[in-house]
């Protein structure tokens, strides 16, 4: 499929906004996950409440990362990695 320069432009301005989001959201939750372990440490409680809530972040952070790390143009999961240059299904650049 053919796009503007417009249309690539805006896929580039996307899939960056949608890779510092990322970075945000799973910064946050990592931040909450340490933050949580402190006061259950604090408070002598962990073990089993910890385990859940390891699970939970996993669970959400590739939650996440799946629902929203895809391509603009496409709608294609990008893979794991955060550097991708183009699109594995369609070719767009992202970058
Ligand atoms: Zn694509």
């Amino acid at each position: 499929m053919e796009y503007t320069q417009e249309q690539l432009a805006d896929f580039k301005l996307e899939a960056t906004r949608r890779r510092q989001r990322a970075f945000v959201v799973v910064g946050l939750a990592t931040i909450l996950l340490l933050g949580l372990a402190v006061i259950f440490k604090q408070i002598g409680k962990g073990g089993g409440l910890w385990a859940i809530l390891w699970v939970l972040w996993v669970a959400f952070v590739f939650g996440y990362t799946y629902r929203t790390w895809r391509c603009p143009a496409c709608g294609s999961f990008l893979g794991r990695r955060t550097t991708v240059k183009f699109c594995p299904q369609c070719g767009v650049a992202l970058q």
